[in-house]
Formats: C-alpha cells, structure tokens, sequence
C-alpha cells in the first residue's frame, strides 16, 4: 500500500472507496514514507469498457475471480512479482464478457473504472434511486445514479432472488441512453402531412376526434411490455370500459441471441408477464397483433392507439398495416419509426421518470421509483436528490 498513488482528487471511486475510507478512519493523515514510489501503467484498456490503473490495484485478486468464477472468461491474472505485481488479460485475449463491468463495483479502489463513465462526476455530487434494470425480463435490480438531473449510469442493486450482485453490461450501458436520447419533446398533430408541436389541450382533443364515433371493433390498442403495470392497467381499464374494443395485445420482443445462463434472458422486454396478467390480451372475440395486419388491410380498424412501443420498427408487417389505418394515437417517449406515420403524438415519462412497477419473468412485481425531476413528478415523490439538483440546473426541466 505504500505504492498506492494520492489519487483521490482525480479518482472515480473517490467518495466509494474502501482505502479512502480506512485511511480516513484510521490514518494519522500524513504518510511517512518519502522514497519514490513504484511507477506502473496507468491507463490499461482489459476489455472494451474496463480501464485499468495498475498503481491504484492493492492485489485483491477480486477481479480475476470474478472473471474465473462468474463472467465464466478466465482471461485476467496477476503478473510479475513483489512491488511489480500487477494485471493482466493473457496473451491475445482481451476482457470483454457481457458481465465484464462488475468487477468496477467490486474493485474496493478505482484500480478498474468505466469508460463509458470515466470522470463524468464526482460520487458525491450524484443522487441514487432504486430502479429495475428494462433491458430484458430479468428485472436486475439496479440503481441509477443521476447528476444535474441527466442520468449518468448504472449500477447492480443487491437482490439475492433476482440478480444476485450483478448486472449484463448490455443494461449498465443503455441505462442513460434509454432515459437521454432521442426523446420526445411536446404533444404533437399531423396536420397538413406534417407533425406539429401543440398544446396537451389541442392534443388531447384530436385524439378524442380520432376516436369518436368509433365502434368498438374499429379500434385496436397496442398495450406495452415495456410500460409498467400501473399503465397497462390504466390502458386495458380505457379500452374495455370506455372505447369497448376487446382488440387489446402486446408486443412479444424476443432476441434468440441474447439469453445467456447467467442472467440475460430472450425476452428482451421487462413487464411482459405484467403486462398480460393486467388484462392486455384480447377479450370478447378481440383480435391478437397476429391478426392485427389482416383487419388493418381489409379496412376494418380505422384508429389504433400504441402505448409505449413501435410496432412499425419491430416488423415491416406491421409498418405496412399501420400505414393503412386512419389515425395512429402514439403514447411514447421516444422517436420511432411508428411517431414518424402518427397523427396524434402524447410524450410520456420514461420508467426512470415515475413510479411504477415490473413484474419479470419468475412473476416477481418489483418496483422502480424516479430518477429524474419532470414537471409531471414535480418533486413530489419523496426523490433523493443530490446536491445539484437541490438548486436546480441548466437541464433540469423542472426549473
Ligand atoms: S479488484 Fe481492483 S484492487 Fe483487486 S486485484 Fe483487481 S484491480 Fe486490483
Ligand atoms: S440481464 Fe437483463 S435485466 Fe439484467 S442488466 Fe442485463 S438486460 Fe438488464
């Protein structure tokens, strides 16, 4: 430990670190030791996104037990001896397990950091809320560190029923991209072949045009398995007691190549087991999303309503049958190829941005609790805020 660099004003996991907070407790707060220290590789890609800094390592052995026993990739070792010890991945490999990102939370210094998240913020400076992981059925249990009221990353949460410590670095990377990019603004009408911003009023109303007069077997509504429990219900509850249409169902997004035995599951949505058991499946001779293209094509549904997903960019059938149809209600968040033929467009919150629930794929409902101040949520639930966000920033939409 003599070695080990005065990094921590530059140090990632300063704020997190197991040696910062020993020396903290325990130290006489000055160092007697005044020889050279024993210089090393500071900055050592072992995999596309762990970076490693062989001066800050104390020898745990962590990470190449984690890569043995769990990522199943024994690649990492220690080389060299004495005060030279240090990391490496063997001979023509490189660390790039789809779990390779654990071994960040589980260096006890910042010897391994993100690269993705390298010197983006400070711990303390960040706020972390429970939220479950959307990227498949799974449901790992996550928590999503926000600064400045942008999400910043994501982290394993400790749930021995459901992800054990870990996470797949799939969901730790999209995590942010999910919440940040490519979103939706305000409502939007199609007027003249083009979408226009508008009031949620005037919004509101031509979505109501859309359906007014409507029988039920006009209608077709997409419910989500990627929305949560709370708005599946809201939206079967629409359908059958107020638009009467039994032509209620989901989306299955299922990714063959994806499943692992390790957590990753081929069901790459995370409510669709939820989504089902709060009614959204067809019901009183309704019809399914397999017969959806047919109705659509003989001109039998004149509005669908999408909530929270894209049909039209999950096959090109359901373009074509969605092209057909008079008026698409899109509830989203995102732009998608099925926002580019709507006629009404209602923005909604991402999961990261409300509270609601999950349920994945052994039947466990799993809550997730916002992350992000909108105006919707207006600070009103109880959110753990860091300190920035206490006195507002640039970016945050609620100020
Ligand atoms: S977990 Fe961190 S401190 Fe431990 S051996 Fe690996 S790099 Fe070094
Ligand atoms: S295994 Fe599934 S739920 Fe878990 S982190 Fe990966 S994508 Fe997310």
């Amino acid at each position: 430990l003599i070695n080990h660099p005065l990094d921590c004003p530059i140090c990632d996991e300063a704020g997190q670190c197991k040696l910062q907070e020993y020396a903290f407790n325990h130290s006489k707060g000055k160092s007697r030791f005044d020889e050279e220290k024993t210089h090393k590789d500071k900055r050592v890609e072992l995999g596309p996104n762990v970076m490693f800094d062989g001066e800050r390592c104390i020898s745990c052995s962590r990470c190449i037990r984690f890569a043995d026993e769990v990522a199943k990739q024994p690649v990492l070792s220690f080389v060299q001896r004495g005060d030279k010890v240090t990391i490496r991945t063997f001979p023509g490999t490189t660390f790039d397990s789809e779990y390779s990102m654990n071994v960040i939370d589980i260096c006890p210094v910042g010897a391994l950091t993100s690269i993705d998240f390298r010197f983006k913020a400070r711990v303390w400076e960040m706020s972390f809320t429970d939220s479950i992981c959307p990227g498949c059925a799974r449901g790992c249990n996550i928590s999503i560190g926000v600064m400045n009221n942008e999400v910043l990353r994501a982290e394993p949460r400790t749930n021995m029923h459901v992800n054990t410590y870990w996470m797949c670095d799939t969901g730790r990377l999209a995590v942010p991209d999910m919440v940040n990019e490519n979103r939706l603004g305000a409502p939007q009408v199609r007027r003249g072949g083009q979408l226009v911003d508008v009031s949620w009023d005037e919004a509101i109303d031509a979505a109501a045009s859309a359906l007014k007069g409507l029988k039920g077997d006009q209608i077709f509504v997409f419910g989500s398995a990627k929305a949560s429990n709370e708005d599946n219900y809201l939206m079967s509850k629409l359908a059958h007691d107020v638009l009467k249409t039994g032509n209620l169902d989901f989306i299955k997004h299922n990714d063959h190549t994806f499943g692992d035995e390790i957590l990753r599951l081929n069901d790459r949505a995370p409510n669709a087991i939820g989504a089902h058991s709060v009614g959204i499946a067809p019901k009183n001779g309704g019809h399914s999303v397999e017969a959806f293209g047919g109705r659509a094509a003989h001109g039998s549904i004149k509005t669908v309503i999408v909530l929270g997903d894209d049909p039209a960019g999950v096959s090109p059938e359901l373009a074509q049958a969605l092209a057909g149809v008079d008026n698409i209600i899109v509830i989203g968040s995102h732009n998608t190829a099925t926002t580019k033929l709507a006629t009404v467009i209602l923005p909604r919150s991402t999961w990261a941005e409300t509270d609601g629930t999950f349920t994945n794929t052994t039947h466990r409902v799993q809550r997730f609790e916002a992350a992000v101040v909108t105006k919707e949520n207006m600070r009103s639930m109880g959110m753990k805020m860091s300190r920035w966000d206490k006195f507002g920033a640039p970016n945050d939409r609620w100020t």
